[in-house]
């Protein structure tokens, strides 16, 4: 837990979100300003800053990650999607704690 990272106050239930899915290491929230019909965002329950802080300890937790998509993808209208991580300031990343934006649902 960051208490300067929203993400990290979102999953400690200290800021109000959407949760749409949760397993014990990932937390499914809906994105506020969505950029596609749905845009969830499949955030880690551990606070990581983005992908290149991953350490060989993070394996089970980088792999729910995508498991989690798919199973989102189970969902009605989410059959065909789009997953993207932005990764540093100049690649857009503004919340620096992991997370892939999950967009579908055109
Ligand atoms: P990024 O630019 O990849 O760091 O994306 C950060 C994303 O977090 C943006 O799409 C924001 O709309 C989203 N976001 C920021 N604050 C919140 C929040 N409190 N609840 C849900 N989504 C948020
Ligand atoms: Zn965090």
């Amino acid at each position: 837990m960051n208490k300067d990272c929203i993400f990290c106050r979102i999953i400690d239930q200290e800021i109000p979100s959407q949760v749409i899915a949760e397993d014990n290491n990932v937390l499914v929230i809906k994105d506020i300003n969505p950029q596609a019909p749905i845009h969830y965002l499949i955030i880690p329950k551990k606070h990581v800053v983005d992908i290149g802080a991953l350490t060989v300890q993070d394996t089970h937790l980088a792999s729910s990650l995508l498991l989690m998509a798919q199973k989102l993808s189970t969902f009605p209208g989410c059959d065909q999607f789009k997953l993207h991580s932005n990764n540093g300031p100049a690649a857009g990343q503004v919340v620096f704690h992991i997370h892939i934006h999950f967009l579908a649902g055109w």
